[in-house]
């Protein structure tokens, strides 16, 4: 199987959807940042995830699907629920034929619901099952920084298809991550890319622009001669994963540069386009469980691009337990030369 339909569809839908999540940044998020408002985060993930549901479901009738969202809640919040159908219902692609190939408009309130309910797959070993966070990094999104549209596509537990748009990662690959990247991007122009891959492709990003597609260009993770020059990624909220730990890891390797903070998978597709090469996600709670949703798309996308990503132990992330990773063993994502390396000194920090 090639998957190109599976990726062109996945590619539509996700630039789609993040027609939407800008459109409610802009009218809904901007200056809630330091308050208690949830709503625009909310009304981001179910419209988006109404869109793209829409979309598998009309190309890929028999395909399962892990989602984040689930609309009971929405069913007995009316008021809530018309005030996303009201952002959702003229959302549409200007590539008028893009557009009818995922559905055109969701015909009404209630089919938008009925397409959030259509993520509960348990997920699992056998089959086809896409697992897509709607928005991912919520709190960059509501930041103005960096959030993420992931979609993948996992046959028999192995991811072959990802889509991720990053509305506020810089469109030109060779742009350097600044250590400010966490905020107030979405004001700048030059920004929105796409990022795609297909299991033995390689790896590609775009601009996300409105509009028919853009030529994809092959990306890949840039070699690291001299570890102690590489840069890290990690993410803003501590919460998520330790920042102490990744900071002594860096010092294990004798890297001297400042870490690059971004929300989302972000990070995976940074340094799959070799701004920033090592992601390190240590974790903090021992009774979390990663989500399939939150890394197949950025895993594959990274080992397209030269890298491998692994647990702190070594092992492949594992995509066939069900709606999560079934373990919290982290995330070490890094060119595959200086894989075990980095997974050595990572050892070391948390004695393993
Ligand atoms: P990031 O932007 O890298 O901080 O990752 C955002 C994702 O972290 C969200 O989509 C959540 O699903 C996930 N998350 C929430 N709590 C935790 C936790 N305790 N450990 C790791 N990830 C978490
Ligand atoms: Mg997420």
């Amino acid at each position: 199987m090639s998957y190109q339909e599976e990726r062109f569809i996945a590619e539509l839908a996700v630039q789609r959807a993040t027609l939407f999540t800008q459109k409610v940044f802009f009218e809904k998020a901007k200056g809630t940042v330091s308050k208690d408002d949830k709503s625009p985060v909310t009304i981001g993930d179910f419209g988006a995830q109404a869109l793209i549901l829409q979309a598998i479901r009309k190309n890929f009738p028999g395909d399962e699907i892990v989602a984040e969202e689930e609309a009971s809640s929405l069913r007995e919040n009316k008021e809530l629920s018309a005030e996303i159908w009201e952002q959702v219902k003229d959302i549409k692609l200007q590539d008028v034929e893009g557009d009818s190939l995922l559905g055109g408009p969701i015909p009404s309130e209630q089919a938008m619901l009925d397409l959030i309910d259509q993520g509960k797959s348990a997920g699992g070993p056998k089959g086809r099952i896409w697992a897509l966070d709607p928005i991912d990094g919520t709190k960059g999104f509501l930041r103005g920084g960096q959030y993420a549209v992931c979609l993948a596509l996992i046959e028999d537990g192995d991811v072959k298809v990802g889509a991720i748009g990053c509305p506020n990662l810089p469109v030109d690959d060779s742009a350097t991550l600044s250590v400010g990247i966490g905020a107030h991007q979405a004001e700048s122009s030059g920004n929105g890319v796409l990022f795609s891959t297909v299991k033995g492709t390689g790896a590609f990003s775009r601009p996300l622009t409105n509009g028919s597609l853009a030529a994809s260009k092959p990306i890949s993770m840039r070699p690291v001669p001299d570890i102690t020059h590489a840069v890290f990624c990690e993410g803003v909220e501590a919460a998520h994963s330790s920042q102490s730990d990744n900071a002594a890891v860096a010092e294990r390797l004798g890297i001297t540069n400042p870490s690059v903070r971004l929300d989302s998978q972000a990070k995976y597709c940074s340094i799959a386009r070799g701004a920033g090469d090592i992601y390190l996600r240590l974790p903090v709670k021992k009774n979390y469980q990663e989500k399939i949703w939150d890394h197949a798309a950025g895993d594959l996308l990274v080992r397209e691009a030269g890298g491998q990503v692994t647990d702190i132990y070594g092992h492949r992330l594992d995509f066939s337990k069900g709606r999560t990773l079934a373990t919290n063993t982290g995330v070490v994502a890094a060119p595959k030369a200086i894989q075990d390396q980095v997974i050595d000194a990572v050892k070391f920090v948390l004695k393993l």
